[in-house]
């Protein structure tokens, strides 16, 4: 049997680039296939009508008929257009954050993860609906790392493998997890981390979103979280990431 010459997908726009004279190039993360391109023929056009269903952010459905290379998209509704992000700077910087991990983190035509794209359709809900957003970007980067293999050891030791014990810790990028004070003398690439820290990055390991978004720590505590994730993610992306840089650019302001 032929391959389909059409298909269906709900989607995430990540983002869009100019294409040609008139037309856009979108990367989607679709639920069906993972990440993959698509081209929206027209769409720089005034008269566009699909022009405002592909904005970045965007979730929607759209039929996509296969190309030479590249998918063209023929029909595209919104599902949700989650306009609080596009309202508030800030929320913006936190969306565009969490679009920018999930694309860096994934290639086209990967194949399709479905959790990964509840968990990203969810997060931009609820990133909608918050007062203060930490909790929710925090869920999203913890069970990102899990969807995606990552899964960081914060029960044991990475190096020795015996449990943790209630003391302040390390944190090893490379390791991929905690190391214990014994192991972690005189090693070099650590990054201290005090047992509070670790009592809320294990939070969010293993809690579902509700209980996980009960918490609300300290300010410096906050702080040391947002560090040591951004440490794991910089290594594991081998160069640093540019939204959080915007982040707190925003902060600033
Ligand atoms: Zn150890």
């Amino acid at each position: 049997m032929n391959e389909p010459r059409s298909f269906r997908v709900q989607a995430v726009v990540l983002r869009h680039a100019n294409w040609g004279e008139a037309d856009r190039l979108l990367t989607l993360y679709t639920r069906e296939q993972g990440k993959l391109r698509a081209i929206v023929k027209g769409a720089r056009k005034i008269r566009s009508r699909k022009a405002g269903h592909v904005e970045p952010f965007t979730h929607i459905t759209a039929q996509l008929a296969k190309g030479r290379e590249i998918p063209i998209m023929t029909q595209v509704e919104t599902i949700d257009p989650y306009l609080p992000l596009r309202e508030d700077l800030q929320r913006t910087g936190y969306a565009a954050y969490m679009l920018e991990l999930l694309d860096r983190f994934t290639y086209d035509q990967e194949g399709s993860n479905p959790a990964i794209f509840r968990l990203l359709t969810d997060s931009l809900e609820r990133l909608c609906q918050l007062g203060e957003p930490w909790a929710c970007v925090r869920y999203y980067e913890m069970r990102l790392l899990d969807y995606l293999g990552f899964r960081p050891r914060l029960f044991e030791c990475a190096n020795c493998g015996r449990e943790i014990q209630a003391e302040d810790q390390f944190f090893s990028p490379s390791a991929g997890g905690v190391i214990c004070p014994r192991c972690g003398l005189g090693l070099p690439g650590l990054w201290p981390i005090a047992i509070e820290t670790l009592k809320y990055l294990r939070h969010f390991q293993r809690s579902d979103y509700p209980s996980a978004a009960k918490a609300s720590p300290a300010p410096d505590i906050q702080k040391n979280v947002e560090t040591l994730m951004q440490a794991h993610f910089t290594y594991l992306l081998e160069r640093s990431l540019n939204t959080p840089g915007f982040l707190k650019q925003i902060k600033r302001m």
